[in-house]
């Protein structure tokens, strides 16, 4: 069980260290070194006992190289123009996230989808020029949602969305599988201690407990409702507040609801995985925001090791 401690004192606030969605502040500092890069359009901050963190960086690098729809070049993005022509090949780590985020899809019964693309540049999340999509162009995008349609050949390590305009979008799990490849990465090269930050998405492990804090929905950064006490687990948070635009009044966020195309209802202001497993905190947040109460109880007996704080 985690402890949940509300920040009131001024002192405390004055410590934290700004980081994304999060804030996080280690109860006591060793010598840990911290740099920070932009990667995934988001800021990665390291905070480890070694000053040299450019080999980290460089794996995620790579990642994005290959993971990232927006990239041209990327393996995602070449089997999304090849949706309804051809199997793409991809590596190995590609065709395993994939794997599992259609796995995930069915697991959160329907609510994580890693299928979106059509409908993200519908709403020009992808490009940042927002518009609000009629019904008929959400009817027809959702068609080409459908995890049923993905062939995966185990053997040959391919790709098929089996019909035009299909496309792929892994912002929903990227971050999280990433901080869980950087971990083993760094536990595999000795290090015991530190902390990753993909963009809010927190990993932190050692001997010691962090206190990570939970950003306050709709809020100036930095205003804190929570924190949490953790080890070796990753903290991920997912909100509408964190991006969105007001079209006629109406605000909406980029958290989709797989059943309409349209921003998820807000059933939390914001939802809080803690686990284990960052790919598994990243998959969840996104999903119980989307689901609600309906996925909390299965999420918790699925993975007793984790907890769920959600805001209100
Ligand atoms: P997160 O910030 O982890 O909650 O993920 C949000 C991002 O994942 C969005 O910016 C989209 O790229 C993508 N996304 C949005 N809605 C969903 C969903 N229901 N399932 C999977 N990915 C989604
Ligand atoms: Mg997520």
């Amino acid at each position: 069980m985690i402890k949940l401690k509300s920040l009131t004192n001024s002192f405390f606030r004055a410590l934290l260290i700004m980081s994304g969605a999060f804030l996080l502040l280690p109860s006591c500092s060793k010598t840990l070194s911290s740099s920070s890069y932009v990667v995934f359009g988001t800021e990665c901050r390291m905070t480890l006992p070694i000053s040299s963190h450019t080999k980290y960086y460089n794996i995620l690098s790579d990642m994005e190289k290959k993971f990232s729809y927006r990239i041209e070049t990327s393996e995602i993005a070449l089997v999304n123009k090849n949706a309804g022509e051809k199997p793409i090949e991809v590596s190995d780590d590609v065709f395993y996230v994939v794997r599992e985020a259609l796995r995930f899809s069915k697991e959160t019964d329907g609510a994580f989808n890693p299928l979106l693309l059509p409908i993200i540049k519908l709403w020009g999340w992808d490009t940042g020029n927002y518009r609000v999509p009629s019904d008929e162009e959400l009817r027809n995008a959702l068609e080409l949602t459908r995890v049923s349609d993905v062939v995966l050949d185990e053997q040959n390590k391919t790709i098929f969305l089996t019909k035009k305009g299909m496309g792929l979008d892994l912002g929903g799990i990227m971050k999280g599988y990433a901080c869980d490849v950087l971990y083993k990465e760094m536990m595999s090269d000795g290090i015991t201690e530190g902390i990753i930050n993909l963009g809010g998405n927190i990993f932190v492990f050692g001997d010691r407990e962090y206190r990570v804090a939970i950003q306050e929905p709709y809020a100036e950064r930095g205003n804190v409702i929570n924190s949490v006490f953790v080890r070796d687990k990753s903290v991920v948070t997912s909100g509408g507040y964190e991006r969105g635009f007001t079209s006629d009044g109406k605000y909406y966020h980029h958290i989709i609801d797989p059943k309409t195309g349209e921003s998820a209802k807000e059933i939390y202001k914001s939802v809080t995985v803690v686990c284990p497993s960052s790919t598994v905190a990243d998959v969840y947040s996104t999903a119980i925001f989307v689901k609600g109460e309906e996925l909390r109880g299965k999420f918790l007996s699925l993975y007793p090791d984790s907890d769920i704080i959600t805001y209100p």
